[in-house]
């Protein structure tokens, strides 16, 4: 029923809205409490003046502790509870006429709207039963003036419209308030799983990239990137009439590598030999594994005069550096054939890979461990 007001950093939307009513009833309430106050001590009527200045007093402490988000809802109660005493004392002693007593209508508005709704109602049709006894003996008080039968069932009957109707009103307020909760935590759950469900398929797609585009035992581009890369290379180099030189690099009787010590050992050549090369050009150039045991390298704005230094370095390398036995850690020593070529303005990726292709199987013909020009 009563729930405590969170403490949270930033106000809760019920925080919020028991701020504005309590804010709507001191702002309308206090004068008239203060004006009550001040003309009972002018007529003497003390009991009125003190409970008046209880009232006031209570008021302000609960205002501040609401403010200060002390106490929720128990920091109203006091407020309640001295309103509660003055307008049952105003029913009772209301005059003549019993115009003092009206303002016990006030009552159902105070406890349903500033408590919870189910104990304002409580605290609302109690009060109007306590409220109706009080007439019904007010003839026998000291001081109070008699109510007849029809103006106490009246009475009543406007105090439980009152109560009831605010209740029931409160009651679809808080409903509609949950549900509303409800819907936003779900919005905010349905949101959160998108979130997460965008961030796991940017990182497959990320994946499936570098799975479509890299060679998984190197870490290389593959024959498809490279081929890509390739055409858009001549693309460039086309446009801003440049060369550059490509080189199809296969190492020598390679199947030898594989038969005397077995193919994981061969892999263990390949990741070799893809170090050694990646270490041995520039960053701008491009290394990808386009086979087995076949490397394609584009020198980038490498025309074929300077390119051979670069070629000749790159079969030095391999000779001078041999790859490792996994296990027995001995060295195993091997030589790669290059097919060179310099891009043309009228090639393709095609073409110009088929010219390395061919000036490889010269430099293969020609005796291996070599380079050769087309
Ligand atoms: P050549 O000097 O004429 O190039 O002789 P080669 O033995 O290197 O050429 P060949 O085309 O006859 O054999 C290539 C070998 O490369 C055969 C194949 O088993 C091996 N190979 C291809 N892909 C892989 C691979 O991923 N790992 C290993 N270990 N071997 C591979
Ligand atoms: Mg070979
Ligand atoms: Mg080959």
């Amino acid at each position: 029923m009563a729930q405590p007001l969170k403490s949270a950093a930033t106000l809760t939307e019920q925080e919020a809205q028991i701020r504005l009513r309590a804010a709507a009833f001191v702002g309308i309430g206090l004068p008239a409490l203060i004006y009550f106050g001040i003309s009972a001590s002018l007529a003497h009527e003390w009991p009125l003046t003190i409970l008046a200045l209880t009232t006031i007093i209570s008021v302000i402490i609960s205002s501040a502790l609401l403010w200060r988000r002390r106490g929720g809802y128990a920091a109203i109660r006091p407020a309640v509870a001295c309103h509660t005493v003055l307008m049952l004392y105003l029913l009772v002693f209301s005059g003549p006429e019993h115009a003092r007593g009206l303002w016990f209508l006030t009552l159902p508005l105070v406890s349903i709207m500033l408590l919870p709704p189910e104990e304002g109602s409580i605290w609302a049709f109690g009060s109007t039963a306590i409220g109706a006894y009080l007439m019904q003996i007010a003839g026998g008080i000291d001081g109070s003036s008699p109510y007849t039968n029809t103006y106490i069932v009246r009475f009543i009957i406007l105090a439980v419209l009152i109560s009831g109707v605010l209740t029931w009103s409160e009651i679809l307020l808080q409903r509609y308030r949950l549900r509303l909760l409800a819907q936003n935590a779900a919005l905010t759950a349905e949101r959160d799983q998108l979130e997460k469900e965008i961030v796991q398929r940017g990182a497959l797609e990320e994946e499936l990239r570098y799975l479509a585009t890299t060679d998984p035992l190197t870490g290389l581009l593959n024959r498809r990137a490279f081929m890509a890369t390739l055409s858009g290379e001549l693309t460039r180099s086309q446009r801003l009439h440049n060369r550059f030189t490509l080189l199809m690099l296969d190492i020598d009787h390679f199947k030898r590598v594989n038969d005397t010590y077995g193919h994981p050992t061969g892999d263990a050549v390949l990741v070799h030999l893809a170090l050694l090369l990646s270490a041995q050009l520039r960053s701008i150039d491009k290394l990808a594994r386009i086979g087995g045991e076949e490397f394609a390298i584009m020198l980038i704005d490498t025309r074929a005069d300077a390119a051979t230094g670069v070629i000749e370095r790159l079969l030095q390398a391999i000779r001078s550096k041999p790859a490792e036995h996994p296990e027995t850690h001995l060295p195993i020593a091997f030589t790669a054939s290059i097919g060179c070529t310099e891009s043309l303005p009228v090639d393709d990726e095609l073409t110009a890979l088929s010219r390395a292709d061919r000036a490889l199987y010269i430099a293969k013909q020609g005796g291996r461990d070599r380079y050769a020009w087309v």
